[in-house]
């Protein structure tokens, strides 16, 4: 089961700008709403060594109406992630998988940080075709912006 809490309010404060707009409710994949940043090149960087592994140009929120979203662990654990089109400085450390994923249609991988090893979250790689074919779902725990 696939549980999406909504985030806090001031929680992402990027996506503030969003709240009370009009939304097409046909349009499953929200891709066209990541809200504006006054910075869009700042990067987000690995929380224990400062390594930069993405920029919030390409942050975007999928199949919701935020970029960052919470989700249960099969053990319970809630992991609230920021979802991103592209990364680097990331090395995956697990082979694809669907189980217990928490976008239908993707196949998960475990990304760690390239200098430092801290898990960073996780690849998402469409089985099938969908689009985007790939994206990244980042700890907020583990980045700092
Ligand atoms: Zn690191």
């Amino acid at each position: 089961m696939i549980v999406t809490i909504p985030a806090p309010v001031g929680l992402d404060d990027k996506s503030g700008s969003r709240e009370g707009g009009a939304r097409d409710p046909s349009v499953v994949a929200r891709e066209d709403v990541a809200p504006a940043d006054p910075n869009p090149d700042r990067a987000i960087r690995c929380r224990r060594c400062d390594q930069a592994v993405g920029s919030h140009a390409q942050v975007f929120a999928f199949r919701a109406a935020r970029a960052v979203q919470v989700f249960p662990n099969p053990s319970g654990q809630m992991m609230k992630i920021l979802t991103i089109r592209a990364t680097h400085h990331l090395t995956a450390v697990s082979v694809p998988t669907t189980a217990f994923t928490w976008f239908d249609g993707y196949a998960w991988t475990v990304m760690v940080c390239a200098r430092c090893g801290l898990h960073l979250g996780w690849q998402y790689d469409v089985v099938g075709t969908g689009t985007p074919g790939r994206f990244y779902g980042l700890r907020v725990d583990s980045i700092s912006e």
